[in-house]
């Protein structure tokens, strides 16, 4: 069976999808595309897919059975609880909203449907490498995870488009979703420290080094630097009480030449999470096709907003922010790890 998908927001994520849906993956049609700008949509539908004037039109027209929302962030709110008022499978870009309180209506309203409806685009979980490396730390033959090493390094960022806040409340939330879900635990407070500024960024605060404190006691130290000129880099080291263990380099081709040997580094977040990106489309369409979500849920979006709230705050108090959550519905309950 097919599903049918209809697509919210055609820019620069949205189409990628749309070119995975189209041509990397099966079992799905993009049936529908919406955009605010009519135009880009119609320039973005692939061939047979309607062209919907509004969000509501495409998540209630029976040409759709499932709905992926690319636009930008302050509009997920409404489009999620759209789609869970219309009882359809819902795939959303990070941020899954822009505040708690929006968040929290989210939960609300998928927790009254009584099924997970809402995958949030959390694509580190279906990295292999990463899996690789829960895998490890699950088995528990390492013990205890204490330390995780965390760094998000990107080569530049659009200037004046991307501001000193979005290390915190927007690049920060993929260290911060992928250290909960590889230490399986919450982040109960933020701290903040700022080296001095890179000079690549201008007036941008940059680089941060962020500490996740998590509430069964591990650290997670984060560095964000956004403006590091040589590429796109993401690390990540566990030390627990036995060994540590480690993301690989990325693999790619050694190139041996009169400068020396060398391996080229990922230019963007595309690059190096296409495959990731790929099996988290995978996954959704099979859970999708069942009338539900899997992995990153609501709850997950929910914690990745306060982290993002709580970074801001401590980068402006120089303070440990603790984070206060809602008690955790039942819908969201997850497998938890087994003790080493
Ligand atoms: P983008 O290129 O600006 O695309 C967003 C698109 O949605 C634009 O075409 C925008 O139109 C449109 N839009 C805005 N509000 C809308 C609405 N109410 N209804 C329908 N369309 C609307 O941004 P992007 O880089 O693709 O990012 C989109 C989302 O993906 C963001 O939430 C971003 O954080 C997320 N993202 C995630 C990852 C990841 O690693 N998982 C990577 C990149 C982006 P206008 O330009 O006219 O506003």
């Amino acid at each position: 069976m097919t599903l049918n998908v209809g697509v919210i927001g055609t820019g620069m994520i949205g189409q990628d999808h749309i070119r995975r849906l189209t041509q990397v993956l099966s079992g799905v049609a993009v049936t529908g595309v919406t955009d605010i700008d009519a135009a880009r949509a119609t320039a973005a539908a692939p061939k047979g897919a309607t062209v919907f004037a509004t969000p509501a039109e495409l998540i209630r027209s029976d040409k759709v059975d499932a709905v992926v929302i690319c636009s930008w962030g302050p509009a997920h709110e409404e489009q999620l609880l759209d789609c869970i008022a219309a009882g359809k499978p819902v795939f959303c870009e990070k941020p899954l909203v822009t505040s708690a309180e929006a968040a929290l209506r989210v939960i609300d309203a998928e927790v009254a449907f009584g099924r997970r409806l809402v995958q949030v685009g959390f694509m580190r979980r279906f990295d292999a490498d990463y899996r690789r490396l829960k895998a490890v730390l699950d088995g528990g033959t390492l013990g205890a995870p204490l330390i995780y090493k965390s760094v998000h390094r990107n080569a530049s960022v659009p200037a004046g488009l991307y501001t000193s806040d979005m290390p915190l409340n927007d690049t920060l939330v993929h260290d911060a979703d992928i250290s909960r879900w590889l230490l399986d635990d919450e982040i109960a407070a933020v701290e903040v420290r700022l080296p001095r500024r890179s000079r690549q960024g201008g007036e941008l605060r940059d680089p941060h080094l962020v500490m996740l404190h998590m509430a069964g006691g591990a650290i997670v130290d984060v560095e964000i630097s956004v403006n590091i000129a040589y590429g796109y880099d993401i690390r990540g080291e566990a030390s627990c009480e036995k060994g540590i263990a480690a993301l690989p380099n990325r693999p790619a081709t050694v190139v041996t030449d009169a400068h020396g040997i060398r391996q080229a580094i990922p230019e963007d977040w595309r690059e190096r999470f296409i495959e990731a990106y790929d099996q988290e489309f995978r996954e959704w369409i099979v859970a999708a096709g069942a009338g539900t979500a899997t992995g990153p849920s609501t709850w997950d979006g929910y914690a990745a907003t306060l982290v993002g709230d709580a970074a801001l705050r401590a980068v402006a108090s120089g303070a440990r922010e603790p984070i206060a959550m809602r008690d955790k519905p039942a819908l969201y309950a997850a497998p938890v790890r087994k003790a080493a």
